[in-house]
């Protein structure tokens, strides 16, 4: 069976999970590779004009793979850590992608919802595996298999290895190696990671000699204890990561300016963002820029704001060292 994965969303953080599950089982797995023009455009005149940025390109990536595959694994990941939940846009994304490809393709969609205990999410990916096979041996070798794939993926971006490197299994290139400046590029997987939407953002802030820190390398156990200190808990399993991520960053001056990338018009992040400026802000300990991107986003308009803000930083900087000289002095 020929089985497509399309390239948006949560591929930039499960992708590496579900093409070696997949491939262990014995499909012949399609990815549609990375975000195009082509499937940008096709993703905003096809998808609800309602939908976020990442929706309208997922929906590109789904409708790149309709012809070339039997069926599409898209599955709908209601919670992936107990009592917080996913987007309700990701809920729908396997009835999302139905719609997109017709009966023609099929979608494989298991559920997977932490409000359960694991034994129904471990049933989910068994069903899932006798698809492909009736050998349970196989499946569970698989998972086994998949899971480790996995770890190590998420490893590497915790050390601050480039994304597709990571994916392709390599560790060479870094977005941190120790440069004069370093900032932090917060937000979900698909709006940093993603070369095409971001504008090659990464690439760009280490071309300006810019070390970039991303929610991934910023240490767990310093994201959960900013998390214990606001008053009410976030709902959301990836906003809890991305807040405490930023929060982190700025309590422990981990870096010298924050990017908060979201996508309009997203509901979740809208209200982080808030909550995010606000503490920030009272912390006053280092300079926190939000960019908002969609599919209108110019180029120019893009790197104007990024120069602008690196070029305040290094001002910043310069000033606070030359202070630190003249009292060093004195
Ligand atoms: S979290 Fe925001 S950007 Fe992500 S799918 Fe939901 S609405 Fe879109």
């Amino acid at each position: 069976m020929k089985v497509g994965i399309p390239g948006g969303l949560l591929y930039f953080r499960y992708g590496r999970l579900w093409n070696s599950f997949l491939n262990a089982l014995g499909a012949e797995v399609v990815e549609s590779g990375e975000t195009t023009r082509s499937i940008l455009t096709s993703g905003v005149s096809k998808a609800e004009n309602e939908s976020c940025l990442p929706v309208k390109v997922f929906y590109g990536h789904v409708l790149a793979l309709k012809d070339k595959v039997d069926a599409l694994f898209v599955p709908r990941l209601v919670s992936v850590k107990k009592n917080t939940h996913t987007c309700p846009k990701m809920l729908g994304l396997p009835d999302m992608a139905k719609s997109a490809v017709g009966e023609k393709v099929d979608i494989i969609a298991p559920t997977i919802d932490f409000h359960f205990g694991l034994w129904t999410n471990y049933r989910a990916v068994y069903s899932t595996g006798r698809r492909f096979t009736r050998n349970p041996a196989k499946i569970i070798s698989s998972g086994i298999e998949a899971w480790k794939e996995h770890g190590s993926y998420l490893e590497k971006l915790t050390m601050g290895v480039d994304h597709k490197q990571a994916l392709e299994g390599g560790s060479e290139q870094r977005l941190c190696e120790g440069r004069e400046l370093r900032v932090g590029v917060i937000g979900h997987h698909y709006n940093v990671y993603d070369t095409f939407t971001t504008m090659s953002l990464l690439e760009r802030l280490g071309a300006m000699g810019v070390d970039v820190m991303t929610a991934d390398m910023v240490p767990e156990t310093l994201r959960e204890l900013e998390l214990k200190k606001l008053p009410q808990e976030i709902y959301w399993s990836y906003e809890q990561e991305i807040a405490g991520a930023i929060l982190a960053c700025g309590r422990y001056k981990l870096v010298d300016g924050i990017i908060f990338m979201i996508s309009f018009p997203c509901g979740p992040d809208s209200i982080i963002r808030v909550l995010c400026e606000q503490e920030i802000r009272s912390m006053d300990t280092v300079p926190m820029m939000t960019l908002v991107m969609d599919e209108h986003t110019g180029e120019g308009g893009f790197l104007t704001r990024i120069e602008a803000f690196v070029d305040m930083l290094r001002r910043k900087k310069d000033r606070a060292e030359a202070d630190n000289r003249v009292v060093v002095a004195v």
